[in-house]
């Protein structure tokens, strides 16, 4: 597609990228049908060739975008369907992520929206803040009726957010339970830690139980994700930034074998930091390569498995951001089949609509998806669902009877750790 950027417009990296990538795409449409907003909305312009040409004239333009623009580039849940559909390798992420930021930069958002973006923006990357609030939500949900319209969704999402016994003290290195022959990063998320910790406590014991050395990291607390797809960029350079410099304090002398994440919508992000820190930091662009999501990690370990779990009907959910992001699909499935699960994966895999904080600002969209994953997954008769992401598990519980869990607490129990369910 031709484009019109100005030269000046170009020595910005970011348009620079974007405007590559509106070259690439040929406009054929056949992505449109794997949008799951478009499967939804039916319209153009809520699937990913009508969202190309709304971010073209947007960005090529300068424009602080139309109340009806900025809908449509927000309805987008940057679950990355399309990129795997495009087979002209439109790196649409490139383009998204420039609307985001030029639709905050713009300032084009009611003033209501503008605060509720900030306020998620950072109570949830503060672990600190979170726990509180999510109490106050819980305090909240009961006078909901009372409150203002636009604290209600926030409020309900919130108060159904699982809550965690107590905050759990985390060491800094665990040692492993046999002679160590690799060394890990493995990162501490945010909401993760708050409302699941359970799930870095069973990668830590899979991990020094197969001879890993596990270091945990968590830079500012946050790697920057939720703010990136808020499109608050010098917020999240500042996160991934301080992530970066810990991991490098921490291995002055003696690299990490990998970054290793239980959440792959982090996962996705981190491993892209080398484009969104730019030039700005050295070894942005090494870390990335270096992170891996925990399946990807254990894929070619040799397990040690135990008779408990066999047969045990797993419902799989692939994370969008673990098959589209990150490219790494087939790792979980393949580890829980090997260790025995009776393991369903549902044909359908449109996005279960949870997308980071879409949830809260889109709920009506995020509704219908988790109607229909919710369904999609019952119908395989599982005794339990797993996933590899925060955010889907707790979209997928919040509307099935049955239990649902990390990939890797399926294999803490299978190879000695305690049941999970
Ligand atoms: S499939 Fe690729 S080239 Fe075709 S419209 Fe979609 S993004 Fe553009
Ligand atoms: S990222 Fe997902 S929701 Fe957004 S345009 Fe692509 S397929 Fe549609």
């Amino acid at each position: 597609m031709r484009t019109n950027f100005t030269p000046a417009q170009l020595e910005n990296p970011d348009l620079a990228a974007a405007e590559k990538q509106l070259r690439a795409c040929v406009h054929c449409g056949i992505c449109t049908a794997t949008c799951p907003t478009y499967v939804l909305l039916g319209d153009e312009l809520d699937g990913p060739r009508g969202r190309i040409q709304l971010i073209q004239q947007m960005l090529e333009t300068d424009a602080a975008p139309s109340a009806k623009v900025t809908q449509h580039i927000d309805r987008c849940l940057s679950c990355l369907a399309c990129v795997s559909a495009c087979p002209s390798g439109v790196d649409y992420p490139r383009l998204i992520d420039a609307a985001r930021a030029h639709i905050e930069t713009k300032g084009a958002r009611p003033t209501a929206q503008r605060l509720l973006r900030q306020a998620l923006g950072t109570i949830l990357t503060r672990r600190w803040l979170l726990r509180p609030m999510l109490q106050l939500a819980r305090l909240g949900a009961v006078v909901s009726p009372l409150l203002p319209p636009a604290l209600r969704e926030p409020i309900a999402v919130a108060a159904k957010l699982p809550q965690a016994p107590h905050a759990r003290s985390v060491s800094r290195t665990y040692a492993a339970e046999t002679k160590a022959t690799k060394r890990v990063a493995l990162h501490q998320g945010c909401v993760q830690e708050v409302i699941a910790p359970r799930i870095t406590a069973a990668a830590i014991r899979v991990l020094t139980r197969h001879g890993f050395e596990v270091t945990i990291v968590q830079g500012s607390g946050c790697c920057g994700a939720l703010n990136h797809h808020l499109g608050q960029t010098v917020a999240a350079e500042r996160r991934a930034t301080a992530l970066i410099d810990e991991v490098s304090a921490l291995e002055k002398e003696n690299a990490f074998d990998a970054i290793v994440t239980t959440t792959s919508g982090c996962g996705a992000v981190m491993r892209d930091y080398g484009f969104q820190l730019h030039a700005k930091r050295a070894g942005a662009e090494n870390f990335g390569t270096r992170v891996r999501d925990i399946a990807q990690l254990l894929r070619d370990v040799p397990l040690r498995t135990t008779q408990a779990h066999k047969k045990t009907r797993v419902a799989y959910h692939t994370a969008c951001s673990l098959n589209h992001g990150m490219k790494q699909a087939a790792a979980a499935p393949q580890i829980l089949r090997a260790l025995g699960f009776d393991l369903v994966e549902p044909r359908e895999t449109l996005c279960c609509g949870s997308a980071g904080v879409y949830n809260v600002l889109q709920p009506e969209i995020a509704a219908d998806l988790q109607t229909r994953k919710a369904a999609t997954l019952m119908q395989t008769s599982p005794q339990v669902i797993a996933s590899g992401n925060i955010g889907c598990l707790t979209q997928i519980a919040a509307a099935v009877p049955v239990p649902v869990v990390h990939t890797i607490e399926l294999i803490d129990w299978a190879t000695g750790g305690p049941s999970p369910f």
